[in-house]
């Protein structure tokens, strides 16, 4: 899989106390900036954090080229439905290499992986036979399997990445949305490591909410 960082809110951090600033002081927006050092960014962002204040931090956008998931992925990714997102259609693109994700569980099980590697031959298969027989692609592409890879755009604002981070981290998310999400977490802690400093699953911030097994939990 491979993630990239497209774009970002120039600055997020700043931004971010830069809008906190605003709600709690008197002077004009043209000076919300003076005397914003690292420590005192960190104080607000802190503040906002503790008091549960976190409209600021929407202020940030990030948006990432995501390519190599597999469609079960892209499906957990897209529930998260504060952000904005562009997918690689199945109706207008052919699906001709029939690329898939193969999990490490099946990988690791050479007969499965036989398993799995002949079923994709055989659905690609009748996939491109039903393209010559004149089915569109859009109809065609209901027996590709989930494991076929995707590409998508998505960008989600600061807010949202770190309610995805404590979700999506998490040891007990599955372990391909958690290899992208901590993929994600990686590149934004690049160029908003304050906003992100504590960002992660919910127990790296805070008590743990799930009540499954965790090899972190004692
Ligand atoms: C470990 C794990 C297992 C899961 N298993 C399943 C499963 O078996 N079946 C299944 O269907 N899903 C499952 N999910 C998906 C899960 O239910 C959520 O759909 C997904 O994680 C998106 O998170 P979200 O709804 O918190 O947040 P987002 O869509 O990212 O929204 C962020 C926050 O905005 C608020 N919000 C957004 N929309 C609304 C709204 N309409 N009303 C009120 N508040 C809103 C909420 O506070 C929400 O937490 C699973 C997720 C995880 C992490």
């Amino acid at each position: 899989m491979k993630v990239e960082l497209l774009s970002y809110t120039p600055e997020p951090d700043r931004v971010v106390a830069i809008s906190a600033r605003l709600c709690y002081s008197k002077i004009g927006i043209s000076e919300l900036a003076e005397k914003l050092t690292d420590d005192k960014i960190k104080d607000l962002l802190k503040k906002l954090e503790s008091s549960g204040h976190l409209s600021p931090f929407e202020h940030a956008n990030f948006t990432f080229g995501i390519e190599g998931i597999s469609r079960v992925t892209s499906h957990q990714l897209v529930r998260h439905r504060i952000a904005s997102y562009s997918q690689q259609s199945q109706r207008y693109v052919k699906m001709s290499n029939g690329e898939i994700v193969i999990p490490p569980s099946i990988k690791k099980n050479s007969s499965a992986s036989e398993l799995v590697y002949n079923l994709n031959d055989m659905a690609m298969s009748v996939y491109n036979k039903l393209i010559q027989l004149g089915i569109p692609e859009e109809d065609a592409r209901y027996i590709l399997p989930q494991g076929i890879t995707t590409k998508i755009i998505v960008t989600m604002n600061a807010r949202e990445l770190l309610h995805f981070f404590n979700l999506r981290c998490c040891l007990r998310a599955q372990w391909e949305i958690r290899t992208m999400a901590n993929l994600m977490l990686r590149k934004v802690k690049e160029v908003a490591p304050i906003i992100f400093e504590k960002a992660g699953p919910s127990c790296f911030s805070g008590p743990c909410p799930e009540e499954g097994p965790c090899p972190l939990k004692k």
